[in-house]
């Protein structure tokens, strides 16, 4: 229905700019990058990423706090703009390792836990393109909207030549195995259609303008569905896997979308899948096992912000988020190996690193959980609390886990003796999507420790010892959460 409701918004977007277009279709067409020819694309495919940072080594113990000036922030105040495709299809690649997507709907900024990832060398074709403001990276930005019904950033992808006009595609599961418990399913496709990926048997509900909180995570099915294709084959070996039971095509030829449904083994244990496609164009994807316990388990640990980007601001500019954030995940990571786990981190140093890298490196490294560390900031500087952040319904288990860890070390150590601040230091685990949140490799989540802007809460967070309390009501919440079920 969704889809449907969205195909509408874009033909009425579509009638309204109709007289507009042809202008703009002509200033849209001297922006354009040199489209991508064969070789191109070619090249494109056999590109692999880059072997692992030294960024996330483990030695990590150094921690200084204090003493941050406060830089000067701009902004620009373009207005959106939406302009649509001249007729033909002019298709595009996925050039960047992995591309987000947003809401197909032209002037939105949103998300929603259907907005999967695109990995490179996808292929789709443009309907339009658009400028929207992100709310998060508070800045402009443009966009193409794709056929699949959704929006990517131009950056992300390369036109190509006018060579490339692709009919209905087919797909086929060429081999599928069970690999040290995780599922691995071989896709060979005519062309790199776009998918996306859903639970079934998941409720949502709205919050505060937002409507994908969830009480918990109850999915029974995982699908993924792959558009302008009217054919699909091939079966799933299931063998000794424990994910998934079966696995089924459903194609619908009205909407030329298949879609491979599995239901899951055991309600809400589903633990992330990676999306590879190797030179050839096989498209390779890995159901994770769950992980085994707090015992051996990769944590991946993201200190926010850094370098160019203190984040919120502490005591007029003294006290910088980013340092903070820093030794809050030093302590985290001195819990967790107390535990047995083995700890990665995005940054080792006060450094600035984009989003979509923190993203990259946690893709990367392949850990099991991936916890983002930061701390909160609001106008009203009486306001204080914790809280944590899921976007997509498998990270809720583990958002309120160290959501209860943490706020417990609030109640029964820090404000222990202020009746108040205990009743009120609960800001709960919430749905919002946070960039870093928005991984489908394995649950992720972030946490706001507490309020840099709140003098009394900074001053908590600047000692040692209550970083280490917290540090362990994190690893405690990890725990808890690996070792259920
Ligand atoms: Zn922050």
């Amino acid at each position: 229905m969704k889809k449907r409701i969205l195909l509408c918004a874009m033909i009425g977007v579509v009638l309204l700019s109709v007289v507009a277009a042809t202008l703009i279709v002509l200033h849209f067409r001297a922006d354009c990058e040199v489209d991508l020819t064969t070789a191109d694309f070619d090249l494109l495919m056999q590109q692999t990423s880059d072997p692992a940072d030294t960024l996330w080594t483990q030695d990590v113990t150094d921690v200084s706090i204090g003493n941050y000036l406060d830089s000067t922030e701009e902004s620009t105040t373009t207005e959106p703009t939406t302009t649509i495709m001249p007729t033909g299809r002019q298709f595009c690649v996925i050039s960047a390792p992995f591309a987000d997507t947003w809401s197909g709907l032209a002037s939105d900024d949103t998300f929603t836990p259907m907005c999967t990832t695109l990995v490179q060398g996808t292929v789709d074709y443009i309907t339009g393109q658009s400028r929207v403001y992100d709310e998060e990276e508070k800045e402009w930005r443009d966009f193409y909207l794709l056929a699949s019904g959704r929006k990517v950033l131009i950056e992300a992808v390369q036109l190509l030549s006018p060579d490339y006009n692709y009919g209905d595609n087919s797909i086929q599961i060429v081999s599928s195995e069970t690999n040290n418990g995780n599922q691995i399913i071989r896709f060979k496709s005519a062309w790199n259609a776009p998918y996306t990926f859903e639970f079934s048997g998941q409720n949502y509900y709205e919050k505060n303008g937002k409507h994908y909180f969830v009480n918990a995570f109850t999915a029974d099915k995982i699908q993924f569905t792959f558009y302008h294709t009217t054919k699909a084959e091939g079966s799933v070996n299931i063998g000794s896997n424990a994910i998934v039971t079966n696995a089924y095509w459903t194609v619908d030829t009205a909407n030329k979308t298949a879609s491979l449904t599995m239901p899951l083994r055991v309600v809400g244990q589903y633990y992330g899948y990676t999306m590879q496609r190797e030179a050839d164009g096989t498209l390779v994807l890995t159901l994770k096992k769950k992980p085994g316990g707090i015992a051996g388990a990769r944590i991946m640990l993201d200190p926010g912000h850094g370098g160019k980007d203190p984040g919120a601001l502490g005591f007029g500019g003294a006290v910088a988020e980013s340092q903070v954030n820093f030794a809050l995940a030093v302590a985290t990571k001195q819990a967790l190996e107390r535990r047995g786990a083995t700890v990665y981190f995005t940054r080792t140093d006060d450094v600035y690193l984009p989003l979509e890298d923190r993203k990259l490196i946690a893709r990367q490294a392949n850990p099991d959980v991936f916890i983002s560390i930061h701390c909160n900031a609001a106008e009203n500087k009486s306001r204080y609390g914790t809280s944590t952040y899921y976007f997509r319904p498998m990270s809720q288990p583990l958002a309120s886990a160290v959501y209860q860890n943490v706020l417990a070390v609030y109640q029964t150590s820090l404000y222990a003796g202020d009746a108040e601040r205990r009743a009120k230091v609960g800001e709960n685990a919430n749905f919002h999507p946070f960039s870093v949140t928005r991984l489908e490799e394995c649950p992720s989540i972030l946490i706001e420790t507490g309020y840099v802007t709140n003098d009394r809460e900074c001053t908590l967070l600047l000692s040692a010892d209550n970083r280490a309390r917290i540090g362990e009501g994190i690893a405690a919440g990890v725990a808890a959460y690996l070792n259920a079920g």
